[in-house]
């Protein structure tokens, strides 16, 4: 399998090139020349394969039809030693459960930092280790965080080979919970760096870092965020098992409704669509920083400013522009390259925004099945009150969202709401929806009175620089 750009940029590259990469040189996002096609035999097979060899199996399945330069019995190992119940805490992985009636939760949170995040980052974990010690080079990956990303990247590549994570947050603004497991890792190839400032803050340091391109090629700097493919790919697995849980035959369709906020989880969806898995709406649930949901009802892709930009109960959809939307966006409009450059440079980057017509936001719909909505914190507090009290459930703040907004999209077939994490990693709202603490799983008791690693460090590239370049050497 070969990949291409989104912009256009003609080179066609293997997997494990583009797996160390970030965007392609014309600044477009990696995408598979083609979509492999999944036959009825074929997902009878995959159907087969879960039911009696489990999720490591399945994933092995469907990774091979996009990965051709990693023998195939590596591969199968990679994903043995990933998809264990010892890291995700059940055999089934992602365990398919009823909410009520036809509407079901896929648990995707039950990984080491308990947000769907460590579902493709703890295989990029084991991806990374293999190829570097393949290639006998290194990779300092530095990051910005407000939360759910560094953790699982640094849960993910703790104590790895040939790997060094420097990741900035902003000081004093995660939560407890979450400054709490991510200084607590006491790994050497983790660095912590606190920043005294906003998340934008961490984010401009680590775009000034990759700007230094003799700096960046001299300390080998790299990245894990959310445009990876490989992180992608690893997320169009559990659509599989959740399809296949929720489901006795292939004739048989399901709908999904995904918490969104960089496209990434929604957009590996979207893909298992293109390869004939039988989805038939794909949900897009926004909470109050609502970019796509405008899109899908009026075709306005309009990003905002920090200012408008708002703090949520659910943060880790609090974006102001979805960095996987041009995937999505590039075959929209019939994978023609040229095309999406023009709205991605003439319209994003320069003007802040696109509009396409009504007839293609129809076809967003009819085509690919995407229809949205929008939560609030009122419509999350309701939510999650409704489900623990009603139905003796509870959720997390961004499965709040779906919920609300699945409800709206509710039809004949299943609808299955993916859990992004679990309650406890918002616990303040939590409280507020029932004035009760959520649950702690027992492996979290007293992280917060562990010893925390964490250097505190001023807004400032020169300083960020020299941290790298002193543990390095
Ligand atoms: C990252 C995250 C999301 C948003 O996922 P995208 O891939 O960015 O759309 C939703 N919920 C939680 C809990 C997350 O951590």
């Amino acid at each position: 399998m070969l990949y291409l750009s989104t912009r256009g940029h003609a080179d066609r590259k293997r997997f494990c090139d583009i797996l160390l990469e970030g965007l392609a040189p014309d600044g477009g996002l990696y995408l598979p020349v083609e979509y492999p096609q999944i036959s009825d035999a074929k997902l009878t097979e995959l159907r087969n394969v879960l039911a009696n060899q489990g999720y490591a199996a399945l994933a092995f399945e469907i990774l091979s039809l996009y990965i051709d330069d990693i023998p195939a019995d590596d591969l199968r190992a990679l994903c043995a030693k990933t998809y264990t119940k010892d890291v995700f805490g059940t055999d089934a992985i992602v365990p398919v459960r009823t909410l009520e009636g036809n509407l079901l939760i896929e648990a995707l949170s039950n990984g080491p930092t308990l947000a769907f995040k460590d579902m493709a980052m703890q295989l990029l974990g084991n991806l990374f280790e293999y190829e570097l010690t393949r290639r006998g080079e290194e990779l300092n990956i530095l990051g910005a965080t407000s939360g759910d990303t560094g953790s699982a990247a640094e849960y993910a590549m703790r104590g790895k080979k040939g790997v060094r994570v420097f990741m900035t947050s902003p000081h004093g603004r995660m939560s407890p919970f979450q400054q709490a497991q991510m200084f607590s890792l006491q790994d050497a190839n983790i660095h912590n760096i606190a920043i005294e400032g906003v998340f934008d803050d961490c984010q401009d340091i680590v775009k000034a870092v990759s700007n230094d391109h003799a700096f960046k090629a001299k300390y080998k700097i790299g990245t894990v965020n959310s445009i990876n493919w490989a992180r992608l790919l690893a997320q169009v697995v559990y659509y599989f098992a959740g399809y296949l849980q929720a489901t006795t035959r292939n004739e048989e369709k399901v709908s999904f409704t995904v918490p969104s906020g960089n496209f990434g989880n929604i957009c590996a969806g979207h893909v298992a669509r293109q390869m004939g898995l039988p989805i038939a709406q794909l949900v897009v649930a926004t909470n109050e920083n609502d970019v796509l949901d405008e899109f899908f009802r009026t075709g306005v892709y309009q990003v905002r400013g920090s200012a408008n930009t708002y703090e949520t109960s659910s943060p880790s959809m609090d974006i102001s522009k979805a960095s996987n939307f041009e995937r999505f966006i590039f075959d929209l409009v019939g994978r023609d390259g040229a095309a999406t450059r023009v709205l991605f440079e003439a319209g994003v980057a320069e003007q802040g925004g696109f509009k396409l017509s009504p007839l293609m936001v129809e076809e967003a719909a009819s085509k690919y099945g995407f229809v949205s909505g929008k939560s609030t914190h009122a419509d999350r507090l309701a939510t999650i009150k409704d489900c623990y009290e009603r139905l003796g459930q509870m959720i997390d703040t961004h499965t709040a969202d779906g919920v609300k907004v699945a409800r709206e999209h509710l039809r004949a077939e299943p609808m299955l709401v993916l859990e992004t994490a679990l309650p406890i990693k918002f616990a303040a709202t939590i409280e507020e929806a029932l004035g009760r603490q959520p649950e702690r799983p027992a492996k979290f008791d007293g992280i917060e009175d562990l010893p925390k690693r964490v250097v505190v460090m001023p807004s400032d590239v020169e300083q960020v620089k020299a941290y790298i370049q002193q543990h390095c050497d």
